[in-house]
């Protein structure tokens, strides 16, 4: 294999006018669209940027973005994205040890990477909206000449996003040009009939996440489709954009469904254009994907994947799904589950399992893959990977962290992260469980479960909940409609109505902000 993005290559060349990029009205055709990369890939070896060197894209979903991205790539060298919403702080650690030499950014961000500029390797920023001190405008960085695409190894570096650093600092992911190639286009053909030349991808995930840069990203400027990125995320802006531009795939994460479905003017939506939408990054509730095929006539399938395995190791897809799991793993990719000493946690017959009736602990574990889409490694952090990988039958397997199930169809169930585990009175309860239910209430817009301390039980469960508009349960009666339908250890002994969850721009409640409220 070469260079990830060679083929776009032949698509320019094959089909020059086909919508590459849309935004704000403006189409960009493929042929224009490689040309500025092959621009700012020169521009980048003007700058002293080799093959193998680390370039920061610290940007939100802007067309510079794909640009960018696609430029540095072209160039043979390594893409270090970074959240836009970092300040300084942040982003030092993410500088200073991948050593990039070039930073992208918008105008705004300038500062925040002057201020650090002296403890990294950092010697060029460019500003992709106009003039700000220090930094040289996107513009003036692209050459007049095109440069050829340097080719790379199969296990040559493509990417190095970080981890969001929920469990300590911030670690370098290793993706390789096989490890994403083989994702995106395994992501594609989960679709039917694969990436078609007049698909346009929706793209709300970020790009600095690897389920954005991924699935949406490449998946579809791989095989000649459409992106549309869209620089934040408002359930009503999505709708209308899906709608007035004729988005055929929608890719998000479970907050953004929800958001959806609880617009007061969801029933108004039309999102028919829509032929795939696909949910990832964290569990589905049950609720939220039923409401939104119930009111889109769009069937949503869910996926799961980590930023190691860049990212996609599991799916449903059409004709073959079930409900509350997370599918079955990718062709080319094997997972198990397994106990402590690594051996194999024997299937259920049939999922999903009631888990008020079954015995949890006999039948899970943690859920470990291997394929050709796992990570190279963590960069420069030798503990960190020989924690993250087993060696056995001769092949490598990463450890998810997660803990789950699977059914003698090959259909595997996440029960939750192993480290969101509440552990009260000596019982284990998965917050999910717990949440699923909440979701079924008609007073509970969204929720969240987490262990707080006791001095009693070591933890006890409590619930966030953010009631609907004009809700009339109170949280009195919240608590007790758990009670009704849990084990009594499991029901949340506290619950508290807010107005609003944490998340992080992936979408993913931070639950340790909720431990920390209720801790004060
Ligand atoms: P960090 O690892 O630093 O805490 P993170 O959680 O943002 O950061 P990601 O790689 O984005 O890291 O997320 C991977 C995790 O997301 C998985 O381990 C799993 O817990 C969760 N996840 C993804 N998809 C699903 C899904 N469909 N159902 C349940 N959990 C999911």
């Amino acid at each position: 294999m070469t260079n990830l993005v060679a083929d776009i290559a032949d698509t320019a060349a094959e089909m020059p006018e086909n919508v590459a990029l849309s935004f704000a009205g403006q189409d960009v055709p493929y042929a224009a669209f490689w040309a500025r990369v092959g621009q700012f890939a020169r521009g980048l070896a003007d700058a002293g940027v080799e093959p193998g060197d680390r370039v920061g894209i610290y940007l939100p979903n802007l067309p510079q973005y794909v640009t960018a991205f696609h430029g540095v790539l072209r160039a043979g060298g390594i893409v270090v994205p970074m959240n836009p919403q970092y300040k300084s702080r942040e982003i030092s650690h993410l500088l200073a040890d991948s050593e990039a030499s070039v930073v992208v950014t918008l105008s705004d961000l300038v500062p925040f990477v002057q201020e650090v500029r002296d403890e990294t390797a950092v010697e060029t920023v460019v500003s992709v909206n106009g003039e700000a001190d220090g930094a040289v405008t996107f513009e003036e960085f692209l050459a007049d000449e095109v440069l050829d695409v340097v080719d790379r190894a199969d296990d040559d570096v493509a990417v190095q996003p970080y981890t969001s650093g929920t469990t300590g600092t911030p670690k370098g992911v290793l993706l390789t040009h096989e490890n994403l190639a083989w994702d995106a286009r395994a992501t594609a053909d989960l679709m039917p009939g694969g990436v078609k030349e007049d698909d346009m991808f929706l793209g709300v995930l970020p790009l600095f996440h690897i389920y954005g840069m991924t699935v949406t990203m490449i998946a579809t400027l791989f095989e000649g489709g459409g992106y549309r990125p869209v620089p934040e995320w408002d359930a009503q802006q999505a709708a209308d954009i899906i709608e007035s531009e004729g988005i055929t795939v929608m890719h998000g994460v479970p907050a953004m469904f929800n958001d959806l479905v609880n617009q007061p003017n969801a029933d108004e939506f039309d999102l028919s254009s829509l032929r795939f939408a696909n949910s990832g990054g964290s569990s589905l509730p049950i609720e939220v994907m039923e409401r939104f095929e119930d009111l889109f006539d769009v069937e949503l399938f869910e996926g799961y994947g980590l930023t190691e395995t860049a990212p996609v190791t599991h799916a449903n897809q059409p004709g073959e799904r079930r409900p509350g799991s997370i599918g079955r793993p990718l062709d080319g990719v094997e997972a198990k589950i397994v106990d402590g000493n690594f051996d194999e946690v024997a299937p259920v017959p049939e999922g999903p399992v009631d888990e008020e009736e079954t015995d949890l602990d006999e039948i899970t574990g943690e859920l470990v893959v291997s394929g050709p889409n796992v990570m190279k490694g963590y960069y420069n952090l030798p503990e960190a990977n020989e924690g993250a990988f087993t060696e056995a039958a001769g092949k490598r397997w990463f450890h998810t962290g997660d803990i789950g199930y699977h059914d003698e169809d090959g259909y595997f169930f996440v029960v939750d992260r192993e480290k969101h585990m509440i552990v009260t009175g000596g019982y284990n309860v998965y917050p999910r469980e717990v949440e699923e239910l909440l979701f079924e209430h008609e007073d509970v817009a969204d929720a969240a479960v987490v262990g707080i301390e006791d001095e009693r039980r070591g933890e006890t469960v409590k619930a966030f909940v953010v009631p609907t508009p004009g809700a009339e349960a109170t949280p009195e009666d919240v608590k007790q409609y758990c009670l009704d339908n849990l084990a009594e250890y499991k029901h949340p002994r506290e619950v508290e109505f807010v107005d609003e969850l944490p998340r992080t721009t992936t979408g993913k409640v931070q639950k340790f902000e909720l431990r920390e409220d209720a801790a004060e």
